[in-house]
């Protein structure tokens, strides 16, 4: 039998030499000399040339000098420099042209539109912080004018705004090669709070981490950044991203991929002399509820749509809809046959990686020889090394007697949970961990009973959704990407949107210091054009 890894597979031709000079440290390119880390074809599971090299803790301590030295440099300059550093990334982005689409397509498996759709959105994204960069809005200026006249006390001159954390450690995501990895939602947010960005690059995908590092290396030099604005480290082992996290001169670090490695880095954090912020998204199964009015009037059309988002990108979407949740009866029914129909023609699909396929096997297995467990439909067997989508169904009483049953299986399967009677769907809910997403499928009928539901959801999950599902997730201001552990470490916060800019700031309050001394921002009545909260009302600068 021919082992199909040991076959060489070309990179797209011209894209990168023999050895090439993956390593950027600041404005340094090199190769790495410690082990290597190589693509896979994720369809054939065969090496992609070239190889790279895996960083040494010298290349760490570079990384993170350097990073340590642009923090003051990099935060001094003008926002509009850096909004246009952001710009000129996402310009820089697009310039690689379909190189990066080809490099991204056999590291991942997933098609030419849905890459092409992702690098739309790593750059409108970029482009996006740009905007919030340039309003001001994220420094959450505060004016409180002093009181000199007030009694018993007078009050001081009392002026806040935020500052960036310092430099930002960042994992990317498997299943986001392009908008959540090396110029992805995680570091476009660090670099517009102003912290410099050190990136482990992602195993699953180094070729196409390259390409846009380089991308991202060129915006330096192109905008003039302090060159340890960013830096790009290759890891042949753990040693690399965990020195990462544990460098004292890192001071938060980002995260998109397994519970288990979010858990570990969290660990390191936290066991620092000086313990910082992992905010890692981890592992979610996103509930669906179906109320019965839904299910009566259109239980068939749900089903087909669920069933469309469960294998959307062979299922590999931390939205994806992992647990469905209904009460018994003919509505119920209805949407389980209607599911399995749809969900019987479905193809196999290439998933990420052999690993990660392999997981999704083994948790799909799990289910299927758990006794309280029924299958409902398999998808189509696909040839080769494929991901087939699996649908099952279980009790309430059992989902709450075995908590396997709540854990994520990475792709294309879920499970129904058949409930009794509404107080059965209330302690299910009840049950689960944290979650990103709650996906509620309702009619005009069905407001009596989820009602009563919301201020629970609002304790579990980041996004409730109506009559639609949780994949396709909108980069916008008003997004949460987050949600309580262990859909995140840190469900005060989003990963996607603009509000994930806040957790690379922390408020620094100036009390009476002199205006010639105060942040440009802050003198006088504040920066004009800006907002300002001036003595307790948002104001824009110096207009009353
Ligand atoms: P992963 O194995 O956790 O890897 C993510 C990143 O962290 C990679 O760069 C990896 O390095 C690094 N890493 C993992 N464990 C580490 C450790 N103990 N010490 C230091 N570094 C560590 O996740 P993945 O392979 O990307 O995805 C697989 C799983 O992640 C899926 O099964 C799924 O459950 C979950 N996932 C969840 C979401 C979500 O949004 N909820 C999204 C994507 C994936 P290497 O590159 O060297 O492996």
């Amino acid at each position: 039998m021919t082992d199909t890894r040991t076959l060489a597979a070309p990179a797209p031709a011209g894209i990168f030499p023999a050895s090439p000079a993956n390593l950027l440290i600041g404005a340094t390119a090199k190769a790495g000399t410690s082990g290597v880390v190589r693509g896979i074809e994720a369809a054939t599971g065969a090496e992609l040339e070239p190889a790279f090299g895996g960083a040494t803790a010298a290349d760490l301590d570079a990384a993170c000098a350097l990073a340590a030295a642009a923090v003051d440099p990099y935060r001094a300059l003008p926002l509009e420099a850096r909004a246009a550093f952001l710009e000129k990334i996402a310009a820089n982005i697009l310039e690689i042209g379909d190189n990066l689409i080809v490099r991204a397509m056999a590291e991942t498996g997933l098609p030419r539109p849905r890459l092409e759709g992702e690098r739309g959105r790593t750059v409108g994204q970029l482009c996006l912080f740009a905007g919030v960069v340039r309003d001001g809005g994220f420094l959450d200026l505060r004016i409180d004018r002093s009181l000199p006249e007030r009694t018993p006390l007078p009050r001081s001159d009392l002026r806040l705004r935020n500052v960036p954390v310092g430099p930002v450690a960042v994992f990317g995501a498997s299943n986001f090669p392009l908008a959540f990895s090396v110029a992805g939602g995680d570091t476009t947010s660090a670099l517009a709070a102003g912290c410099p960005v050190v990136v482990k690059a992602h195993s699953a995908h180094p070729g196409t981490s390259l390409l846009v590092g380089e991308a991202v290396r060129k915006a330096v030099a192109d905008c003039g950044m302090p060159e340890g604005v960013f830096s790009l480290l290759y890891d042949s082992g753990r040693s690399i991203g965990q020195g990462l996290v544990a460098d004292p001169r890192i001071a938060a670090v980002g995260f998109t991929g397994s519970r288990g490695g979010g858990t570990a880095l969290m660990k390191i954090a936290a066991a620092r002399e000086v313990p910082i912020p992992v905010y890692a998204e981890m592992s979610s199964i996103n509930p669906v509820v179906l109320f019965p009015a839904a299910l009566a009037a259109r239980g068939a059309d749900i089903a087909r749509a669920f069933v469309g988002s469960l294998v959307l990108g062979a299922g590999q979407f931390c939205t994806n809809p992992g647990l469905v949740i209904a009460v018994e009866g003919e509505g119920l029914d209805g949407f389980i046959a209607a599911a399995a129909t749809a969900l019987g023609v479905q193809d196999a699909a290439t998933m990420l990686t052999p690993g990660i396929l392999a997981a999704y096997d083994s948790g799909v297995a799990k289910l299927a020889v758990n006794a309280a467990v029924g299958i409902v439909a398999r998808g189509a067997a696909g040839e080769g090394p494929k991901g087939q989508a699996a649908l099952f169904t279980t009790t309430a009483d059992a989902f709450l007697a075995d908590r396997a049953l709540h854990e994520e299986v990475f792709g294309a399967a879920s499970l129904v949970v058949r409930c009794a009677g509404p107080a059965d769907v209330e302690a299910v809910l009840g049950a689960l961990e944290g979650q990103l997403t709650a996906a509620l499928f309702m009619d005009a009928g069905d407001h009596d009973a989820v009602r009563p539901l919301l201020p629970l959801l609002e304790r579990k999950v980041g996004r409730i959704l109506v009559n639609g599902f949780g994949t396709g997730v909108e980069v916008c201001h008003a997004m949460v990407h987050g949600g309580p552990f262990p859909s995140t470490a840190d469900g005060r916060s989003t990963s996607v949107g603009s509000l994930a800019i806040a957790r690379f700031l922390r408020p620094v309050c100036y009390q009476d210091l002199p205006d010639a001394l105060l942040p440009p921002e802050l003198k006088g009545e504040g920066a004009p054009n800006m907002p300002v909260r001036r003595d307790g009302k948002l104001v824009r600068g110096s207009v009353e």
